[in-house]
């Protein structure tokens, strides 16, 4: 077998690693004025509301390389960041790209990163702008920025739903939770017998959720095409249950949660009792599902009652009804918010 090639960043130096990173580009947007090259990028929003949101991913907390191949590290990355922007109603237009790196990792490494990160510009149709490239003395850090552009009446806030308005998720939830503790499990078998094969086969859906998800710009897309504009709108990235009491919060509403309408795939739920967790658990708390959590009025939740990638989860109330999950065995439950806590012990 051949050996790739491994070139040290050293050999390259700052600049050349930036004009290799240039390589990676294609400006597709015309609200890009100036990408990659100059002091500062340069955006025209051409009358438009700028949205701007960042995500930072240090490896160790927020990722682990002996399982996520830098391609899919890449393309997580920007699909996170694009994901706050669609929970804003905005079209994702730019990206900047920070990256601090140590000599662990090849030129063919960064390479990698930046081909997932290409591939996701690719697909969610935004430019890769700028960014910023430094050393690290041990772990790769990569932070991402995330403009988008939307008219003033157009941008949704977390912050105005009312009551009596219909809750409805897109996608299914739990589904990258599961994937992690699949993911985790074998990485913990192979430590201990490094003969084992990994048990992979067949947790696709649930590991592809985790590696590689995808921002909801489709289903933003398209309520823009039905017409339909939500009361409000958050990204599911820290778990549901603590989404919705985001929401609730802020808009200053209770809410009736259906455990029996939460959407499940089959192999979360399948893998999630493999593990001794319940499904609801998952979805209420597992994170990084990357889905829209948003309100909608009665008449605009009539326009999609029928489409297969939206479930209608509950309703919203008064503030002084407080926000309750009802079980499948019709008993209400005061939701709680777990979340992904970084400075808990
Ligand atoms: P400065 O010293 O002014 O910060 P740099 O040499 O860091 O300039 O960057 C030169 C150009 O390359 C800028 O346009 C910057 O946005 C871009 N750039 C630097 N690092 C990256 C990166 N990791 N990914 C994408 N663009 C980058
Ligand atoms: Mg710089």
């Amino acid at each position: 077998m051949q050996q790739p090639t491994r070139t040290e960043l050293a050999a390259l130096g700052e600049f050349g690693l930036i004009d290799r990173i240039k390589q990676h580009v294609k400006i597709e947007n015309k609200s890009t004025v100036r990408g990659i090259g100059d002091d500062a990028a340069v955006i025209n929003p051409d009358g438009l509301q700028t949205v701007i949101s960042s995500d930072l991913f240090a490896e160790g907390i927020h990722f682990d390389l002996s399982y996520t191949p830098l391609k899919h590290l890449g393309y997580k990355a920007v699909a996170a960041n694009v994901s706050d922007i669609a929970a804003m109603n905005a079209t994702p237009t730019q990206i900047l790209v920070n990256i601090a790196v140590s000599n662990r990792f090849s030129v063919e490494a960064i390479d990698e990163l930046y081909e997932g990160i290409a591939l996701a510009c690719e697909n969610y149709k935004v430019d890769l702008v700028g960014g910023d490239t430094a050393s690290s003395r041990s772990g790769l850090v990569i932070s991402i920025t995330a403009v988008g552009l939307a008219k003033p009446e157009q941008i949704v806030y977390r912050n105005t739903a009312k009551e009596g308005e219909v809750i409805c998720v897109s996608g299914d939830l739990g589904a990258a939770y599961m994937g992690l503790q699949v993911l985790a499990r074998e990485k913990q078998e192979f430590t201990a017998n490094p003969e084992m094969q990994p048990q992979l086969s067949e947790k696709d859906y649930i590991l592809r959720r985790q590696l590689k998800p995808e921002a909801r710009t489709d289903i933003m897309y398209e309520l823009r095409e039905l017409d339909i504009l939500p009361t409000a709108m958050i990204d599911v990235s820290d778990g549901l249950a603590s989404e919705i009491m985001h929401l609730c919060k802020q808009s200053g509403i209770g809410a009736l949660i259906l455990e029996d309408e939460l959407p499940i795939d089959n192999l979360t739920a399948l893998t999630a009792s493999e593990f001794g967790v319940l499904p609801v658990t998952c979805a209420l708390n597992g994170g990084e599902d990357y889905e829209l959590l948003f309100t909608l009025t009665q008449a605009d939740y009539e326009k999609v009652r029928h489409h297969p990638d939206i479930t209608a989860i509950g309703i919203t109330k008064k503030a002084q009804d407080g926000i309750y999950l009802m079980s499948k065995g019709g008993n209400p439950y005061p939701l709680k918010a777990q979340g992904w806590q970084h400075f808990q012990a």
